[in-house]
């Protein structure tokens, strides 16, 4: 048993003073004063910093890191034909590896602890998905590997290495699953892609299997217009009244994106307890539109953040996704009121916990010890007295001096403790080497 003093520590919604977190093994066992550390506990001392609980990134897609400024300034249809799919057609197994160290050691220096990878470039097996899972574990970040359904005759023009029935897809979702079973740091939840590439019926069958393991569900709705055009065109309902009408409106569903639904499919969406990840910035960044998420928040809707893939952002930090969350939303309904800036660290933080059914997000007993320490000293912060609003209004990265995954520091003054950023470096060279930009 240890414990960590900090000037400041986030807990239960607000900043106390002089404070301790104790830790046993992996999980927090207590938040007290620095006088009530149990006597057994080693007490180290993290002088000027705020501890906040680590950032949660419920939806991403590691290896698209790699397509960075290939697929950038374009219509969707480019982004997706030109770049999207013909890139990734190049990556083996040593490449989705990279990517996948590329994106996570960005996350993690943005103070991200744990992350969601959506993944899909299956190849008919798991393999691929293990590279994720590896580099994850090589370094140091919480892993949500949503392990994608990707229907074998779905209209659309993406890779054959997407594709598998959705029989194949469960089944192997399962024995990835079981093999991490009593992982604390790897989870594998069933992710059907989206109602353009699964049926009504595939989307069934990866809830099936999310209520056999007791996890969420992910998938893509309506994230740009005309998905939702094509629902309506193939089904006769738009997305949320599609599910409705099949039975699939679950708590379990995470839907993602979620940004062309009217006032009365956001009704449903709470109704059935389901959840939504939000993207504020991918949604930016490919023109998609705003998400309404004041207007689900009233509703009752848990929301959390993810940054997407990173040739559909290009940054990895869940801070900046809650300064651009509640930008956006103020924009929108022209109201500087609108989204503040304790309601986006909620989504960034405990609401990420929360939906992908993690102990994660807030620094309380019984969570995993997943910990951010945010310098003091850096100008970003200040003035202190204010420094909740500041961590999403204003703070800069130059201000994340520490973070902590399970108990274990896995980023130090900028630099990770496990894997040599140089080596990232050289490793994304040899693999993006001679590609251009179409
Ligand atoms: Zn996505």
């Amino acid at each position: 048993m240890h414990a960590i003093g900090a000037d400041l520590i986030h807990t239960e919604g607000a900043f106390i003073k002089n404070a301790a977190v104790v830790i046993d093994g992996d999980r927090i066992v207590s938040v007290a004063s620095r006088d009530e550390v149990p006597p057994q506990a080693e007490l180290e001392d993290w002088g000027s910093v705020a501890v906040v609980p680590g950032s949660v990134n419920a939806h991403g897609h590691a290896f698209q890191n790699l397509f960075k400024g290939f697929a950038d300034d374009r219509v969707f249809a480019s982004w997706r034909d030109d770049v999207l799919y013909p890139f990734s057609e190049r990556l083996d197994g040593n490449a989705i590896y990279t990517g996948a160290l590329f994106a996570f050691a960005e996350a993690l220096l943005a103070g991200v602890t744990t992350t969601v990878d959506f993944f899909y470039l299956h190849d008919a097996s798991n393999d691929n998905a293990k590279e994720v899972i590896r580099a994850a574990a090589d370094i140091g970040v919480r892993l949500v590997l949503a392990r994608a359904f990707y229907d074998p005759l779905a209209r659309t023009s993406a890779p054959a290495r997407y594709r598998e029935p959705p029989e194949d897809a469960a089944r192997r979702c399962k024995e990835l699953s079981d093999e991490h079973s009593g992982d604390a740091m790897v989870a594998v939840q069933p992710a059907p892609h989206s109602l353009h590439a699964a049926t009504p019926d595939t989307v069934g069958i990866a809830l099936d299997l999310a209520a056999g393991l007791g996890a969420p569900c992910h998938l893509h709705l309506a994230e740009a217009s005309y998905e939702r055009d094509q629902v309506v065109q193939r089904y006769g309902a738009t997305p949320v009244r599609l599910l409705a009408k099949e039975g699939l409106l679950s708590e379990r569903l995470v839907t993602v994106h979620t940004v062309w639904v009217d006032e009365e499919e956001i009704e449903l969406l709470a109704d059935a307890g389901a959840g939504v990840v939000h993207c504020p910035g991918a949604n930016a960044f490919l023109g998609d539109g705003i998400a309404l998420i004041p207007e689900m928040l009233r509703r009752g809707l848990c929301v959390a953040l993810g940054p997407d893939g990173g040739c559909a952002n290009n940054r990895q930090s869940v801070f900046e996704e809650m300064r651009i969350a509640s930008l956006v939303a103020k924009a929108r309904l022209t109201d500087g009121s609108a989204l503040d800036a304790p309601t986006a660290f909620a989504l960034g933080t405990a609401n990420g916990g929360r939906l992908l059914g993690l102990p994660v997000g807030t620094i309380a007993p019984g969570q995993h010890a997943d910990l951010v320490a945010l310098d003091l000293e850096d100008l970003s912060l200040h003035p202190l007295d204010t420094i909740d609003r500041q961590i999403v209004h204003s703070m800069q990265a130059t201000a994340i001096k520490k973070v902590m995954v399970g108990g274990q520091g896995v980023v130090q003054d900028g630099r990770l403790t496990r894997f040599d950023l140089g080596e990232v470096r050289r490793r994304v060279a040899e693999v993006t080497k001679g590609w251009a930009r179409p």
